[in-house]
């Protein structure tokens, strides 16, 4: 091999990564994060059959919290939670259905920080649309971690997410924007006005001006009842923002 090729071959971030990831399947031969057969490699951590059970969020749904309906007849309306609710966000999307593939790759982006599990969520998500509803934004906003909680989990997912999500607009991403300067006890388990009362002055905007008029993308991994969410955009609004749109790896199916 001459010189030139041999630079050829190896200039590039992508091909670099490629061969690091070739060497790391060698070593570490990747398996299904959900079903744990064996892969050729670890680019998508799901395996074919795996990869055909994930559900994709699509039409009809609630055009404003992103709710999905049952069936596939009639166009997008607002649901009836929507039309009862005080809502702050304009809109959310979600990526996927929340089922137990979803809960797998969650899982292993949430406490073993597989960064391969970023690299499949960023191929999942040329596949979606879901994107295509949210209006332009000025910044990117991941719902962010008390700092006990950081400390713990040593990263914050939600600026995971945006990071892979957003990587071509990365300058967008703020995460001293919103604070969150309460550690509240995890939602899990709670209804809907619990948990809005357990989000009670959770979070601050660091600066007014910062966000003044500004469209804000809110960034999070999971949609449950939607609490938190709208808890960061009643606080961006009141704070001055012009707009805030929600997008979520996934959401719960009520
Ligand atoms: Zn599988
Ligand atoms: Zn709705």
């Amino acid at each position: 091999m001459t010189s030139t090729n041999s630079t050829t071959l190896f200039t590039g971030k992508k091909q670099i990564q490629r061969v690091l990831r070739a060497i790391k399947d060698l070593c570490f031969p990747p398996s299904c994060i959900s079903c744990e057969i064996s892969l050729p490699e670890s680019r998508l951590l799901l395996c074919g059959q795996c990869l055909g059970e994930l559900h994709f969020t699509e039409s009809p749904l609630c055009f404003r919290c992103g709710r999905v309906f049952p069936g596939r007849q009639g166009g997008d309306h607002l649901c009836s939670a929507c039309m009862k609710s005080s809502l702050y966000y304009n809109r959310a999307r979600s990526l996927f259905i929340y089922d137990d593939r979803v809960s797998d790759l969650v899982h292993g982006l949430k406490y073993s920080c597989k960064t391969s599990v970023l690299e499949t969520f960023n191929i999942l998500k040329t596949k979606s649309r879901c994107l295509d509803d949210l209006s332009t934004f000025d910044y990117i906003v991941p719902v962010p971690l008390h700092v006990k909680r950081l400390r713990q989990r040593g990263y914050n997912q939600a600026l995971l997410l945006a990071r892979t999500f957003f990587y071509e607009e990365k300058n967008k991403i703020k995460n001293d924007i919103l604070l969150r300067i309460r550690n509240t006890p995890s939602q899990t388990g709670l209804n809907g006005v619990e948990r809005r009362k357990n989000l009670k002055n959770a979070f601050q905007v660091s600066d007014q001006k910062n966000v003044s008029g500004k469209n804000i993308l809110l960034v999070d991994d999971v949609f449950t009842t939607g609490s938190t969410v709208n808890e960061c955009a009643r606080v961006l609004i009141q704070a001055g923002a012009g707009n805030v749109d929600v997008m979520t790896l996934a959401r719960v199916r009520e």
